[in-house]
């Protein structure tokens, strides 16, 4: 996921806050993830097993080893610490460039393989990447608070920071905007954590059902065939993804995360088929498709 808003909108706090929303580790994942911090001296001394959902954030600074994993003795980076937890990579733009293109790979096959002279060496890498960037140098393009003081220029050359074929990898972008004093203030429609939570699992489950005893377990993780077989879309549907495809310059393969994130947004709201609202919210996520 991807999100882009001016500062102080909250996006830290809901990074963050996406741990406690996710299902529990199973055994064989706690087991993995405990293999993992074990390996590099990071298990706590009273804890047999790693419990909770890994949250990393590591900062723009940080090298390209530290995060992918290195060295003369390999050991494992931030990705891999981040393994069936989140990578929270804020302020993304302000990453070098090279070492946001070293995670392209990873983000992919869920891993890392180190090659060294004498052989390789794989890491596990199952990590949920979330960014965070501000949408201009100044970080108020498109506030209702304050004005944005960049030339359409430098807002241009900010964006273009993050590579398209990395943008391309990201299910979801969003807009964060700022919230206001009165919505700080209201509890309107709140949902707690623990709710949210209920929901993702009933959402799991449907996925379950879905892919059996296939290695395939959510709808993200699905091939181009499963979306085929597992997304069918009414003549509307259709109509209004060929659309976007086609203004937008889609490629292939942000055809099949929308089409898994519609997906996936039909099983959250109980719908065995996927409707055209759940199509063109999945389409929506596709803000910076639109600005490359
Ligand atoms: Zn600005």
């Amino acid at each position: 996921m991807m999100m882009i808003g001016p500062p102080g909108a909250g996006k830290t706090m809901l990074a963050q806050r996406l741990a406690t929303i996710l299902p529990g580790l199973s055994l064989q994942e706690s087991l993995e993830t405990t293999r993992v911090y074990s390996s590099v001296g990071l298990l706590d001394r009273d804890k047999a097993l790693m419990a909770v959902r890994p949250v990393r954030c590591p900062h723009h600074s940080a090298s390209g080893p530290s995060l992918v994993g290195g060295g003369t003795l390999p050991r494992c980076g931030e990705l891999s610490l981040a393994h069936y937890g989140i990578l929270f990579l804020d302020e993304f733009a302000e990453f070098p460039r090279g070492v946001l293109e070293m995670i392209r790979q990873p983000l992919e096959e869920r891993r890392v393989t180190i090659s060294r002279a004498r052989g390789t060496i794989t890491f596990p890498a199952d990590f949920m990447l979330v960014a965070a960037m501000n949408p201009c140098p100044c970080g108020y393009f498109g506030s209702s608070q304050k004005r944005c003081k960049c030339s359409p220029n430098q807002i241009e050359r900010y964006i273009s920071k993050v590579s398209g074929p990395l943008l391309d990898r990201i299910d979801i972008h969003i807009e964060v905007p700022a919230v206001s004093f009165s919505k700080l203030r209201s509890n309107d429609g709140a949902r707690t954590s623990r709710e949210i939570k209920q929901e993702v699992a009933s959402a799991r489950a449907i996925q379950q059902d879905r892919f059996g005893s296939n290695v395939t377990t959510t709808n993200a993780t699905m091939s181009h065939r499963q979306v085929l077989k597992f997304c069918s879309l009414d003549a509307r549907g259709e109509m209004i993804l060929k659309e976007a495809m086609n203004e937008f310059g889609l490629s292939a393969r942000a055809h099949d995360k929308i089409c898994k994130v519609a997906r996936t947004i039909a099983d959250m709201a109980g719908e065995s088929e996927i409707k055209t609202e759940h199509i063109a919210e999945a389409i929506s996520y596709r803000k910076l498709d639109r600005k490359l």
